[in-house]
């Protein structure tokens, strides 16, 4: 697993802990490089899950991606991993439990704005601004003024 910090490719463990439903597992680990801390949730590729992309092509459930995306839209800061541990237990379970073989990713990222919307409001406006290609200013002032309310 590649250091997010400097993209180092040795890590090591330093903690491993199995979620309290026993559906998942997260590891703390540690870059051996540069020392950076962050971890990594493990969950199931329950029934192969596939996820249909826009093209249409297909292909399997990677929870890493959606990792990646929330690191790109969290702040780094002392709470971030712990942020993201939570939110990507929350939509694993989301998405194993209601979609058993085939799941769009349209759908998944509706997921994911919803944990990140409710988790963290700042990091759901950058999370969106990036997926969702925000033509008109205006739309995106629209969402600011959603969560005000
Ligand atoms: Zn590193």
């Amino acid at each position: 697993m590649k250091c997010p910090e400097c993209n180092h490719v040795d890590t090591k463990v330093t903690d491993t802990r199995i979620s309290a439903d026993h559906t998942s597992i997260r590891r703390r680990r540690k870059c051996l490089q540069c020392g950076y801390r962050f971890s990594t949730v493990e969950v199931y590729c329950k029934m192969e899950l596939l996820v249909i992309k826009r093209s249409g092509r297909e292909e399997e459930f990677d929870a890493d991606k959606i990792v990646c995306g929330l690191r790109r839209a969290i702040r780094s800061d002392e709470f971030s991993e712990r942020k993201i541990d939570k939110i990507m237990q929350n939509i694993s379970r989301n998405i194993f439990t209601n979609y058993s073989k085939k799941v769009s990713t349209e759908t998944i990222g509706q997921i994911v704005m919803e944990e990140l919307k409710q988790i963290d409001p700042i990091a759901y406006l950058r999370f969106v601004s990036i997926h969702k290609n925000f033509h008109e200013a205006n739309e995106f002032k629209q969402e600011f003024k959603n969560l005000e309310n």
